[in-house]
């Protein structure tokens, strides 16, 4: 194992494991062992796993070890791809895509319906897949497999509903009707925090409209990938389809920098923060592909004097804390109306100082560790540049290196005291820190939730109508996801979801979402044996 470590070949890959933890090589592989039940299940090993497939599994690249975020140990090793096979494999899909697009698409959705009870028969292990890569604790690592059975199922819905429209010809004799086809290859990129859930909506609706795939998925988070897409290539397999219809290729920000550039791709889906999508926004638009993007958010939650303080906190404390911080629509600002500041901060302290921090496995564990080391530098610099600024901890504050906590990437979920002025409360900080604020009119709470370029989820807890139609208005919350009564985050696949301004404007699973994995015909059919010409323009 130690000779195989020592095969990780670039810098990049070398300065991630320093960052991780440089004591994990005299540790032995107990995270794989302990579970041994769930790799084999998954057919994930513990070392050679390759990280490409085209139709065949393979790789190319560096051996690059994936770590279990509890203790910093080495959960196994994947060789992933490259450049080169990403090359390769852009055309495998290409090949696949000629011969899916042509199937009838509620056709395709019996395919779909195969993926879904393959993902079901396998929920629970890969739930504890991404739990152990990833980080977040079991039911949530479950919750997001079940996101992936559950845009199938509507997947499969929309495969006997994927209607254009007939339009009225001003011309005699003329038909004229809109046909939405599929663009050939969808390019998904996706980020560490969901590495199951994210795939899972682009490959749904991607399947459904006749498009193939090609997942880039997040450095860190490897096998999960890997155990998705073996349940998928056997479910393709089952309908004598080519696998090579849903490719994977591991890798770093090279591999994804290629897809991005690669005219290949017809649709680049990428997931991940508004600095790395602004760059891939400007290569896709460059050689005039289509971009689906899904970036950053700095989500506010508003806590009116006209609500139920009891379910309002509730609604924080999963909002806040869950996924420790890091859902893209975790609340991290609190805009509290200054007559129920102070009786919501204490039941939200008391709420705060009963959430147990701990292994994700564990039962009763609410907030597990942070993705990687970097994460918890990201938590204390945070904290540091809010005190710079004269801001507040009034609870938590503490990255915990004691006991079994130790050797693994663990923080306090923390609550602050901020103006609503303050640079902090700009930024996307991806850890589990909340910024709370007061308010004294509706109007001014509207425009502290919309005042940062962020735009991705927002949510308001009143009891009042007008206040809820205001919110919802054209001078209401200018975020793509806008809540009532419930939290910032957790949002349903029927829905579109997305944001704008900073959080680049893409909509993805349910709605009209689908048509973006399209490109939308309008034909115009003259059946009646003359040429008018539109407009009434007579040509000669
Ligand atoms: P990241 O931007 O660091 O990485 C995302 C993906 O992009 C990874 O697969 C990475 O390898 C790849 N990548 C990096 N550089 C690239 C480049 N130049 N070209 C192409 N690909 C490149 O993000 P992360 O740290 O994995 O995820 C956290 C961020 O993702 C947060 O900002 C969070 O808000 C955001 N996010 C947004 C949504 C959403 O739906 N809006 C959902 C999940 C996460």
């Amino acid at each position: 194992m130690i000779s195989n470590i020592f095969k990780l070949r670039t810098a990049s890959t070398i300065s991630n494991l320093l960052a991780r933890n440089s004591t994990f090589y005299a540790r032995s592989l107990s995270t794989f062992e302990k579970h041994r039940s769930v790799f084999d299940t998954l057919g994930i090993e513990k070392t050679n796993n390759k990280g490409v497939f085209d139709g065949e599994w393979k790789g190319s690249g560096d051996i690059v070890a994936s770590y279990n975020p509890v203790n910093n140990e080495v959960i196994g090793e994947v060789i992933t791809g490259t450049t080169n096979d990403l090359n390769v494999a852009l055309d495998k899909v290409a090949e696949a895509q000629k011969i899916w697009r042509e199937i009838p698409v509620p056709k395709r959705g019996h395919v779909l319906l195969t993926m879904r009870n393959a993902l079901v028969e396998h929920l629970e292990p890969l739930g504890k897949l991404v739990a152990l890569e990833m980080g977040k604790i079991l039911p949530e690592g479950i919750g997001e497999v079940q996101e992936y059975i559950d845009i199938l199922e509507y997947a499969l819905g929309l495969s006997r509903m994927l209607q254009g429209s007939i339009i009225p010809s001003e011309r005699p004799g003329h038909a004229m009707l809109e046909t939405w086809n599929p663009l050939g290859t969808v390019g998904i990129i996706s980020a560490f925090n969901f590495p199951v859930a994210v795939y899972g909506w682009n490959c749904a609706i991607a399947l459904v409209t006749g498009n193939g795939t090609l997942w880039k998925p997040a450095p860190t988070t490897p096998l999960v990938s890997i155990a998705v897409t073996r349940i998928i290539e056997k479910a393709l397999k089952q309908h004598d389809l080519p696998t090579s219809l849903c490719s994977l290729v591991t890798g770093d920000a090279q591999v994804g920098q290629a897809l991005v550039a690669d005219k290949r791709s017809h649709v680049v889906s990428f997931t991940g923060s508004t600095h790395v999508g602004r760059q891939v926004g400007k290569v896709v638009q460059e050689r005039f592909g289509r971009s689906i993007l899904e970036l950053g958010g700095n989500n506010a939650l508003i806590v009116t004097d006209e609500c139920d303080l009891d379910l309002a906190a509730r609604a924080v404390l999963f909002a806040a804390v869950g996924t420790a911080g890091q859902r893209c629509t975790t609340t991290r600002r609190l805009i509290v109306h200054e007559s129920v500041y102070d009786p919501l901060i204490e039941k939200l302290k008391k709420a705060y100082q009963q959430v147990k921090v701990g292994d994700p496995l564990e039962e009763g564990v609410l907030c597990g560790p942070l993705h990687t080391k970097e994460a918890v530098h990201v938590y204390t610099n945070t904290l540091n540049k809010l005190k710079e600024e004269g801001g507040e901890i009034i609870v938590g504050g503490r990255v915990l290196d004691h006991g079994s906590l130790k050797s693994g990437n663990f923080v306090e979920p923390t609550m602050t005291r901020v103006r609503p002025d303050m640079k902090i409360v700009q930024n996307e900080s991806f850890v589990p820190i909340l910024h709370t604020m007061t308010y004294k009119t509706l109007e001014e709470a509207i425009y502290f939730n919309n005042n940062v370029a962020q735009g991705l989820s927002s949510s308001i807890f009143t009891n009042n109508p007008s206040t809820i139609f205001k919110w919802i208005g054209p001078s209401g919350s200018d975020c793509g996801i806008i809540n009532v009564n419930i939290p910032t985050n957790g949002a349903e696949i029927g829905g579109a979801f997305g944001g704008e301004k900073e959080t680049g404007g893409g909509r993805e699973s349910g709605s009209d979402s689908w048509k973006q994995y399209c490109r939308r015909g309008t034909c115009t059919i003259n059946y009646s044996g003359a040429l008018p010409l539109a407009q009434g323009i007579n040509f000669g």
